[in-house]
């Protein structure tokens, strides 16, 4: 029988980048994946301008974009339309970075620091009782039990732990199936969505030269999802759209996928908390899915973290289900959206290149522009902050600011590797230091000079980077009882 407060079961991005966060806030995760090795597909392959944010906030950037040599995106795609990121309030493009790097890099900081990470322990059962969780896992040397207080469910679309506690997961089959291949071609390079009168389309992406990523679908997607992709029938799909001006070399791995959609519609239920896509499965493209899985962890590890260490105020780990279901059903309704207007389906309905021909039209409206980016990058994510004031900034992400503290350049982000509570008092008196004392256990009080973008002179910003509070009516002790507990005595 091992412990540990969080059991997280599922290694792949959303579990990882739970415990990592767990971790970081001096929680005891553990995690447990059936594979013994990480899966080497690359599947998701772009990191967007809030998720790259997100890394930076915890120092986690820089080392991730060192592991290789990742082209960046400005330019990304909304169904195959293009999608200016630059119009959007970050200094981030996307990064096109392979799943697995990102899985690896947060697996290597787990196992450095002394989390264990179990592989090849498949959970096959679990109990949750009022006030800790016990799973059953066929491991390698026999059947293992492990006993925690909490549990994230990161298992996957297939997740164990949903069939477990007998959970629906409500939302439509897919349509069809498109294949999903790292290939090596020959001919024209090829960049994004391109599709041929009869509905056949292939998307291309860069990987490490000159293996490049395609998704290749339209009429005939009937094989399910399980079914192998043989390299005939890529160059079929290929021969379909480029005719003989692309040809494929060597195939090196191939899968397919689907347009199901599909949302669990309770987040928590009791002491196990479902995230990534374990809660939410939809059209895999333009890395929605990793995106929201890592939102998903970086919402929910610090809220976790608070309970395990008893200063949770009342309803915190709620507000998981209220602020992030809201964000998985809108990136449903987004790639629902996707795989309407690209005809995923390949039924070559006639009235389509019309409709994407007025919607490319609506987006040189640069507010459109910017409404769509915002989204796709998750950048627009505003979170209900209950009682919170009419600053547009409240419950949305804190602007990566142009610091001066104590006399030296400091991005804000940076202040937030700690992974801790922030009251940034942008007061030339410190006027905020009295009120931070109290929580000082919990919340960093950081004194810069007062910045011109910002009009409050003070905001409190939670681990995971979003504004709680900014000066105004309310007093800040209310906003950091509400989001931080208690003071300490
Ligand atoms: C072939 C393929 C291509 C894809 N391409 C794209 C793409 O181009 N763009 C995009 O946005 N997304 C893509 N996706 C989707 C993307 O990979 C997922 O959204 C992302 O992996 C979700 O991360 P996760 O951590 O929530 O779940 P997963 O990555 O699925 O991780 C779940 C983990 O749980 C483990 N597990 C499952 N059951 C158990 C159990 N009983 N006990 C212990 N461990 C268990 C699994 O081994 C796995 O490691 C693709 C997915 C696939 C399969």
């Amino acid at each position: 029988m091992a412990a540990a407060d969080v059991i997280v079961v599922g290694a792949g991005p959303t579990g990882l980048m739970a415990a990592a966060e767990l971790m970081l806030a001096g929680a005891r995760p553990m995690v447990l994946d059936a594979l013994t090795a990480r899966n080497p597909m690359s599947r998701a392959g772009v990191i967007h301008c809030r998720t790259a944010e997100l890394f930076d906030q915890r120092g986690l950037l820089e080392p991730l974009l060192a592991t290789g040599d990742y082209p960046t995106t400005e330019i990304g795609h909304f169904a195959g339309l293009p999608v200016d990121y630059r119009v959007t309030p970050t200094r981030h493009p996307a990064y096109n970075v392979p799943q697995g790097s990102i899985e690896q890099l947060l697996e290597a900081r787990l196992v450095d620091a002394g989390v264990p990470v179990f592989r090849g322990h498949r959970v096959v059962d679990m109990t949750a009782e009022a006030d800790r969780v016990t799973v059953t896992a066929n491991a390698p040397d026999g059947v293992v039990l492990h006993r925690g207080r909490y549990l994230v469910a990161a298992d996957g679309g297939r997740s164990t732990i949903r069939k477990i506690l007998g959970l629906d997961f409500p939302g439509r089959q897919g349509s069809s199936t498109a294949i999903t291949a790292e290939a090596v071609l020959a001919g024209r390079t090829r960049q994004g969505l391109e599709r041929s009168r009869d509905g056949h389309w292939v998307i291309q992406f860069p990987l490490e030269a000159p293996v490049r990523r395609l998704v290749a679908g339209g009429p005939g997607g009937a094989a399910p999802r399980d079914a192998e992709v043989s390299a005939d029938e890529l160059r079929m799909r290929l021969r379909a759209v480029y005719g003989d001006e692309v040809e494929l070399v060597a195939l090196r791995r191939a899968a397919r996928i689907d347009d199901s959609a599909r949302q669990i519609t309770s987040y928590r239920v009791g002491q196990v908390f479902f995230a990534g896509d374990a809660a939410h499965i939809h059209l895999p493209l333009a890395g929605q899915g990793l995106n929201t899985g890592l939102g998903d962890a970086v919402n929910l590890g610090w809220k976790l973290a608070a309970a395990v260490h008893g200063w949770a105020p009342k309803g915190l780990l709620d507000t998981y289900q209220t602020e992030r279901h809201p964000v998985g059903a809108r990136v449903l309704a987004n790639t629902q959206t996707q795989g309407l207007l690209m005809d995923w389906a390949g039924t070559g309905n006639a009235d389509l290149p019309a409709v994407r021909g007025l919607l490319a039209e609506l987006l040189r409206v640069p507010e459109a522009m910017g409404w769509l980016a915002g989204m796709m990058t998750g950048l627009d994510i505003r979170y209900d902050i209950p009682g919170g004031s009419e600053d547009p900034l409240v419950g949305m992400r804190m602007p990566d600011l142009d610091l001066t503290v104590a006399g030296e350049h400091r991005r804000s982000h940076s202040l937030m590797h700690t992974g801790r509570g922030l009251l940034l008092d942008l007061t030339s008196s410190g006027q905020f230091s009295d009120p931070a004392r109290a929580w000082a256990d919990r919340v960093d009080h950081v004194r810069a000079k007062p910045h011109e973008d910002v009009p409050s002179t003070a905001m409190l910003v939670r681990p995971d980077g979003h504004v709680c509070w900014t000066s105004g009516p309310k007093e800040v002790e209310d906003a950091l009882r509400s989001w931080f507990g208690a003071p300490a005595t």
